[in-house]
């Protein structure tokens, strides 16, 4: 069914970069035989998950939609992949995303653009914009995507469906194309906190081939989603309604919150003084940490690499004769002809937006500005999580927008990076305070676009925050 709904929708909405026909109907094959001769299944047994592009599958190639990665096929299985073959889920798709999830359109995939299900002339938000609608479009009832500013949440909102989060290292990243490695985490997408619960505690878990992983016990979140939180404290952040969010977003965001209080919440007031600064710390270091890890496609490893990269065999026995002649303006000659490689290969194979992170983030770690630069967003970025560890003390959820406009046009910012980063504005914090978060939808604006609502809680209480969320729901 889900095939069918692929082949009749996805020619318009452009979700899957690659739909895996053959080996989805092997997997629910394998499922069918094994439910006729009663043998135990996975917790995702015949249920279609769509993964985001970015997550290595020994069985299909990972583009993370770049050139410089389209033929890329990983030896191993990222761990987040591994726990959904072994759950029995059906490996639908692959998503479409922006390029090394940089971008909150989708639009900066080098194959082909998304639309959003809602409005085909607007964008489904990014960079998981493709699995976020494909779960929209009804065409995979989950799929999975990663969040390193907002990924997850963002295009959640602006599809109309439910994203989550979870703490930094909550999930493994191993096997996970690296971004920003101190920001991503893999998160679930679904039509509803529960059916987003059972995604998470598929996934979730200590990992040792992570190092970042959390050694702690995952919860049986499908268990206690239904449970209501009574007595909840919910949080409204003051600096969240400020100028720049639309009346309509607010208001179905407020709406929301009084959904909350007559189910025996209480509601505060609190400040998050320094969130001001997050998408500035959030653009420091985010292309900072992405310069260092995209250092590694060099033409040479794994990658793209440039036609007259035949040379390279050449150049090898002549550094060895330049080598054992101890000739040094030889050796020079050679070396600018190998940075020649290095620069055509990565010009080819990365896109503006990579480009663009690449740069700043290079400049910003240089020799006499790294102390301005990232030393001081690392410093930023402490005090932004302890405003949440203040606030936290006072409320045990955090409400408010995901994105302080429904889903805009495509074409309408992709000239025009800096527009495009504040749309970012309410996500970074969590990801720069490592916390986790979900958007659930909250309604409609007056054209029929979906909004989202933003709930946050404390780190490792992905719990609290499905029972929230459920409770809306
Ligand atoms: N839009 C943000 C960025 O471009 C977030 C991306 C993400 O979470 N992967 O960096």
């Amino acid at each position: 069914a889900y095939l069918d709904s692929i082949a009749s929708r996805d020619a318009n909405v452009g979700a899957f970069l690659r739909v895996e026909k053959d080996r989805a109907l092997a997997q629910a094959a394998s499922v069918d035989k094994r439910r006729q001769s009663n043998k135990p299944l996975g917790k995702l047994a015949g249920l279609p998950v769509a993964v985001k592009d970015v997550l290595c599958d020994q069985d299909t190639i990972t583009t993370c939609a770049s050139r410089m990665l389209e033929n890329f096929r990983a030896p191993y299985d990222s761990t987040v992949v591994a726990k959904l073959k072994a759950a029995d889920a059906i490996l639908i798709g692959r998503t479409n995303m922006d390029e090394f999830a940089m971008g909150g359109s989708t639009e900066n995939s080098a194959f082909q653009i998304t639309r959003n299900p809602w409005d085909l002339e607007r964008a489904p938000g990014g960079s998981s914009g493709g699995a976020a609608a494909c779960v929209a479009a009804d065409m995979a009832p989950l799929s999975i995507g990663t969040d390193t500013g907002g990924s997850i949440r963002q295009p959640a909102g602006l599809c109309g469906v439910v994203g989550l989060k979870p703490t930094y290292g909550r999930v493994s990243r191993f096997g996970l194309v690296a971004f920003a490695s101190s920001l991503d985490q893999v998160g679930p997408l679904a039509r509803t906190s529960q059916d987003a619960a059972l995604l998470l505690e598929t996934i979730a878990g200590h990992d040792l081939r992570d190092a970042t992983s959390l050694d702690r016990p995952v919860p049986a979140y499908s268990q206690s989603v239904a449970e209501p939180l009574a007595g909840v404290r919910i949080g409204l952040v003051r600096e969240h309604f400020a100028e720049g969010l639309d009346s309509e977003v607010a208001s179905a965001v407020r709406d929301a919150v009084a959904v909350y209080e007559s189910l025996g919440a209480t509601v505060k007031e609190i400040s998050l003084p320094h969130s001001k600064h997050a998408v500035a710390t959030y653009y420091v270091i985010a292309p900072c940490e992405a310069s260092s890890n995209l250092a590694r496609y060099d033409g040479v490893h794994y990658g793209h690499r440039t036609d007259e990269a035949e040379m390279l065999e050449e150049l090898a026995a002549e550094r060895k004769a330049l080598e054992a002649a101890k000739d040094e303006v030889g050796l020079s000659r050679l070396d600018s002809s190998l940075v020649r490689m290095y620069r055509k290969s990565r010009s080819e194979g990365f896109g503006a937006e990579v480009k663009r992170r690449i740069m700043l983030g290079t400049y910003a770690l240089s020799a006499g500005y790294y102390d301005a630069y990232y030393l001081k967003a690392l410093k930023v970025r402490r005090l932004i999580r302890q405003d949440f560890d203040e606030a936290f003390r006072e409320v045990d959820l955090i409400a408010g927008p995901v994105t302080a406009q429904t889903a805009f046009k495509i074409g309408e910012m992709v000239d025009d990076p800096l527009s495009m980063y504040l749309v970012d504005l309410y996500t970074v914090s969590a990801n720069l305070a490592g916390i986790p978060g979900i958007s659930l939808p909250c309604g409609f604006d007056k054209s029929g676009l979906p909004i989202g609502l933003q709930l946050l809680a404390p780190p490792l209480e992905e719990e609290r925050l499905l029972r929230g969320a459920h409770m809306y729901e």
